[in-house]
């Protein structure tokens, strides 16, 4: 969850970990730490973001040539001082930093206190440390060796780096459920969870995988498994640049993600889709047609604005491919024993590809037997090892922590597979087939339409960011689109929101709207559209304050509506991919009229990669 970075080679490492902290900052922030070897290790942490440790550290000695960072997002302890990484082993020979979770930490932490250890943070990071430790002095072995005998007594999700005052240009690493790059340079290596840290100096990496352990001296990578095998590393080449990691003239990564939209739908589209010719192209889920076409379920495993995404998508496939869907919360799915048939196809959708709970899930399925499928961003990420197939969405580095691009990218991918395999099977007319592959291609233009909104949003967010609580109604399509909306304004404005099928509201929350009520309706022209019209009726006749998004010329909707957020005309399918851009804009406008951190949200992390 948290960020890690390293390096080892000439240059001055303490500029570079920092910089590398700060491009991580997204992945966890409730404290930074460096750990330097300069005649002995020297540590530095403290509470707060990677700015506050950099202030803490002004005017100190940090010249040296080999060092680690970390940015934290707790699981044992509570964010302060003392629970900040880099951890020292008892003996202060070795530094460590750790982005996971120790599960077993308790039983090992009561075998060193008897042995008379004593800790001086809460965190299962010091015990796993002290552990290598008391290994390392125990057998009189190597570090690399402790490091291997201890990991195996390891349950738990871990990438680890770790110090050594006598081994001083050295860093070993070690990971286990999450992620870790090595980049690779002239006579110098660097680290990282992902490429970011990195990218100015090298775009050779190698991504370590499950049960490797590293060693890295400035002019030498040794890879070797948990049984101290060698392994060839696999040396890749990024094609990331780094201004697409950078805010772009934007004031939050989150408004500059919305606005890139536009751009990131057509992307995904580009080389795939060819309305012209009618053809849609996926190799990654080509290889698999056969099964999909034949298979009677598919299953959806996500979790939040992932999870919405296969609510829109079950519905897609649904109609265009006559299979019975089921979307599962990830965390929920691996651990209530689910029926999984061989032939079951299961599409794992993530935006970081390393959510720990939908990595587990496709893992448990994948042994019973199912085809798996991501859809997922990060390339080379553990979800896209992991699946069978599938197909990348090339949203690009997503850096604000509520996803936006990330989701109508999904959309964007799993309407393209809905389609091919609806086509392949004969469950959509080829006019329908045709149509969809049109309105798909004209999204990135409507997107563009959309966003010429933002100042119209951004009053409407005035007018409303006083609200205690909002309600967010849509039916089918966009009944996944309402709760979208309102897990978004819940992460950014920290307003109470729930998202609920119009219908269904009649059944609970209509006895929360009263005058203060803002209550957004999703009531875009499809099937129902008459219908939800009516629950705006129904709203306002209890005086609860109609704010929609509706279809360009929707009259009468827009008279029933104190505000409006126009989407241009589009097939019900691909709609959720424009509704739900004003609903990012309003969230973020929220957000930022009541002067909170829109990047960095509370309590939140960008990818969940502890359960
Ligand atoms: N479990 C460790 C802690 O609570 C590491 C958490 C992280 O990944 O940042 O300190």
């Amino acid at each position: 969850m948290c960020g890690i970075v390293g390096y080892t080679g000439p240059r001055e490492a303490y500029p570079i970990i920092v910089k590398g902290l700060k491009r991580l900052e997204y992945r966890g922030y409730d404290s930074a730490g460096v750990a330097l070897q300069n005649g002995g290790l020297h540590v530095y942490k403290k509470k707060g973001k990677v700015a506050d440790l950099e202030d803490s550290i002004a005017g100190k000695n940090v010249h040296a040539h080999v060092g680690i960072g970390h940015t934290r997002w707790a699981t044992h302890g509570e964010p302060n001082d003392r629970n900040a990484h880099p951890h020292q082993s008892a003996s202060g020979r070795l530094a460590m930093i750790h982005n996971g979770i120790i599960e077993n930490y308790a039983q090992l932490k009561s075998e060193l206190v008897k042995k008379g250890y004593e800790f001086k943070s809460d965190t299962d990071t010091e015990v796993l440390l002290n552990f290598i430790e008391e290994i390392l002095v125990k057998n009189d072995c190597s570090l690399e060796e402790a490091i291997r005998i201890a990991l195996k007594r390891v349950v738990g999700a871990y990438v680890i780096l770790l110090l050594d005052a006598e081994n001083p240009d050295t860093i070993i690493a070690a990971r286990k459920g999450s992620p870790l790059v090595i980049g690779v340079g002239k006579g110098e290596h660097f680290l990282g969870s992902d490429a970011s840290p990195m990218l100015e100096y090298t775009k050779e990496v190698v991504y370590v995988n499950d049960y490797e352990l590293a060693i890295i001296k400035p002019d030498e990578l040794i890879l070797k498994n948990l049984g101290n095998e060698k392994l060839t590393p696999y040396v890749q080449k990024l094609d990331l640049e780094l201004a697409s990691i950078e805010k772009g003239g934007y004031e939050h990564f989150m408004l500059k993600e919305i606005f890139e939209q536009p751009q990131t739908i057509n992307d995904c589209l580009r080389g795939r889709l060819d309305a012209v010719a009618g053809t849609i192209t996926m190799s990654g889920i080509q290889q698999y047609a056969e099964q999909i076409m034949q298979t009677n379920r598919i299953i959806m495993v996500a979790c939040g604005t992932s999870w919405h995404a296969g609510l829109v998508a079950e519905y897609i496939f649904e109609e265009l491919c006559r299979i019975n869907v089921e979307v599962e919360y990830a965390s929920e799915f691996r651990y209530r024993n689910p029926v999984i048939n061989p032939g079951d196809v299961i599409i794992a959708i993530s935006q970081s590809g390393e959510t720990a709970d939908t990595l587990v899930a496709i893992e448990t399925a994948k042994e019973k037997g199912a085809i798996i499928l991501g859809v997922v961003n990060v390339v080379g990420s553990s979800i896209a090892r992991t699946s069978h197939g599938g197909a990348y969405t090339h949203a690009g580095p997503e850096i604000g922590v509520a996803s936006t691009k990330a989701f109508t990218a999904q959309l964007s991918v799993l309407t393209m597979i809905a389609l091919k395999v609806g086509y392949m099977k004969g469950t959509i007319p080829q006019q329908r087939y045709l149509r969809l592959l049109n309105e798909l291609n004209e999204l990135p233009e409507k997107a563009a339409w959309v966003l010429q909104q933002h100042e119209k949003i951004k009053a409407i967010a005035e007018k409303y960011k006083d609200a205690r609580d909002f309600l967010y109604l849509g039916r089918g399509y966009n009944f996944a689109v309402a709760l979208e909306g309102a897990l978004k304004l819940k992460e950014i404005s920290y307003i109470h929101a729930e998202g609920y099928p119009a219908a269904e509201m009649k059944h609970g929350p209509i006895a929360l709207v009263d005058e203060n009520l803002p209550v957004v309706f999703i009531a875009t022209k499809d099937p129902y559209h008459e219908k939800v019209v009516s629950n705006m009726q129904e709203i306002r006749a209890r005086k609860g304050q109609v704010i929609s998004v509706i279809t360009e010329g929707d009259e009468h909707s827009a008279s029933l509506s104190l505000d409006v957020m126009i989407i241009p005309e589009a097939d019900e399918i691909v709609a959720p991919i424009l509704s739900v851009i004003p609903l990012q804009l309003l969230a973020y406008y929220i957000g930022v009229s009541k002067g909170l951190d829109v990047d960095k949200p509370r309590n939140l992390a960008k990818s969940v990669t502890v359960e």
